[in-house]
């Protein structure tokens, strides 16, 4: 497999570096995964919906379809995501929410454990590269105690585990 090269997209990054890591699904924990290219910086948490939005089934009632539609608002907030103090400005984010009542086309793998993943993506663009940040999501989802973070930058690559107590995130630029 060829080498991630400077020229490539941040997405394309994201999902030729990441998508071995995208896989499990255990309540409580998290994804994150951070490509980092120049001033760009890109990420994408992915969430199981249990912990997101308290259950997994598809939205049965005015009450389940209520609570989607108020974190797909929540997830358009970058703040409620993460706290980058101001370094970067939010370029465009985008959410599994916000157009999932009709996609069951994707849940092909998942079909015999019926669990889902909520999936949210931001797209900054930093005066000056950044090199961490702290996770906000912890306050806007209480079951969810841990995220595995996958970073890719120009120079290097590497994971971490940010939790609860210990939001912060860093990672060489
Ligand atoms: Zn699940």
């Amino acid at each position: 497999m060829k080498v991630v090269t400077q020229g490539l997209s941040v997405a394309l990054l994201l999902g030729l570096g990441f998508s071995a890591y995208a896989q499990k699904h255990v309540h409580g924990e998290g994804e994150l995964l951070i490509a980092q290219e120049g001033n760009v910086l890109q990420m994408q948490f992915i969430i199981p919906a249990a912990d997101a939005l308290g259950f997994e089934h598809q939205a049965a009632n005015s009450s389940d379809k209520n609570a989607i539609n108020v974190l797909a608002q929540q997830l358009k907030n970058s703040s409620h995501a993460i706290d980058i103090k101001g370094q970067c400005i939010l370029q465009s984010t985008e959410n599994s929410l916000a157009h999932s009542h009709d996609e069951h086309d994707e849940h092909d793998e998942h079909d015999e454990h019926d669990h889902h993943n909520v999936e949210a993506t931001y797209n900054f663009n930093c005066k000056t590269p950044v090199v961490g940040f702290s996770v906000t999501l912890f306050n806007l989802m209480p079951s969810l105690n841990a995220l595995n973070v996958q970073w890719i930058s120009n120079t290097g690559q590497g994971s971490t585990e940010v939790t609860r107590s210990n939001p912060v995130i860093s990672w060489q630029s």
